[in-house]
């Protein structure tokens, strides 16, 4: 059984947060190894991603894990969350670097780049966490040039790193070269593939600009010709995020981590037609 994983943003407010439990109720059906919480950009969630933990945790008793940026840490609070974390028994953390909140100015905090916050973690809770941290097929956009994020990577993983956990992509030869690139370079932790269903394309075009993730143009035309209808665009969504997993599955993906938006309905469609 491929091992899977579902991801979730902290909801606003309290109603959100229950309509959240119950979707991580549904995904519990799938059996996945584990969920997990992002953090705002800037750090804006803190105690927002906490909460959520505990919660979902809590309702369905599936492993959740945090995820923890640089962006406005510093050493003393990323140890007062460590310490919030190993006394809720949370055994999975996401450390990142983070992203900048739009508009911001000034410092992000002590921790410059995700390798340093991976080492501080492991530095000071030694094998407590199960440290996952990002990795990028089609690039990171900051990064020099493909041969420098992969050194990156690399220092990421050599500080402390267990599994990495890709930004979506719609295009598998770019997982198998970037793989295959690590595996030479020495780097052996597994490599997920992060899925991102595909639901509303304005979203998804804005996103995807963003983090650097290619929609490739045959996919975005067919994506255009459907743009008027939202079902129309889903159940496309569905078959096209279905075939990239198995495509994935079929070269030896260590699992599937699902981007879900706080939405079950897409991955579950996904995840049925894999079975
Ligand atoms: C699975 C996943 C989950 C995510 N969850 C969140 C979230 O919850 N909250 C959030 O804000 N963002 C999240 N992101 C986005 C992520 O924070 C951004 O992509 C961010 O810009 C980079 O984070 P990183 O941890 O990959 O950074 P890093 O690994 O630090 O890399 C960032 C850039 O710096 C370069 N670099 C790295 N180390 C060094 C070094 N030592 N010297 C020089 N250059 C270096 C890299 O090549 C890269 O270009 C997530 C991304 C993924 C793939």
């Amino acid at each position: 059984m491929t091992a899977l994983s579902f991801e979730f943003f902290p909801p606003r407010t309290p109603e959100g947060q229950q309509t959240l439990c119950k979707t991580a109720e549904a995904l519990k059906a799938l059996s996945p190894q584990f969920f997990s919480v992002t953090f705002g950009a800037g750090g804006s969630t803190r105690e927002k991603t906490a909460e959520t933990v505990f919660d979902i945790k809590r309702h369905t008793h599936v492993a959740t894990a945090p995820h923890i940026s640089c962006m406005g840490s510093t050493k003393e609070s990323i140890l007062e969350l460590l310490k919030t974390y190993i006394a809720n028994d949370v055994r999975h953390l996401v450390v990142l670097r983070g992203d900048h909140p739009s508009g911001f100015v000034g410092r992000a905090g002590e921790f410059r780049y995700a390798n340093e916050l991976v080492a501080f973690i492991r530095e000071q809770t030694q094998q407590h966490f199960m440290i996952h941290v990002a990795a990028y097929p089609e690039f990171h956009p900051e990064a020099k040039n493909a041969q420098r994020d992969l050194d990156n990577f690399k220092r990421k993983v050599e500080a402390g790193a267990d599994v990495a956990i890709t930004q979506y992509f719609y295009n598998v030869d770019a997982y198998c070269y970037f793989r295959d690139a690590c595996l030479r370079a020495g780097i052996t932790v597994p490599i997920i593939p992060g899925i991102m269903p595909i639901a509303n394309l304005d979203g998804l075009k804005r996103f995807s600009s963003i983090c650097g993730a290619e929609i490739p143009s045959w996919l975005l035309k067919r994506l255009d010709a459907l743009a008027e209808d939202e079902a129309a665009i889903r159940q496309f969504g569905i078959e096209v995020v279905t075939d990239l997993c198995q495509k994935l599955l079929k070269q030896e993906a260590p699992g599937l981590h699902f981007y879900t938006l706080n939405k079950a309905e897409p991955a579950i469609a996904i995840c049925k037609h894999l079975r």
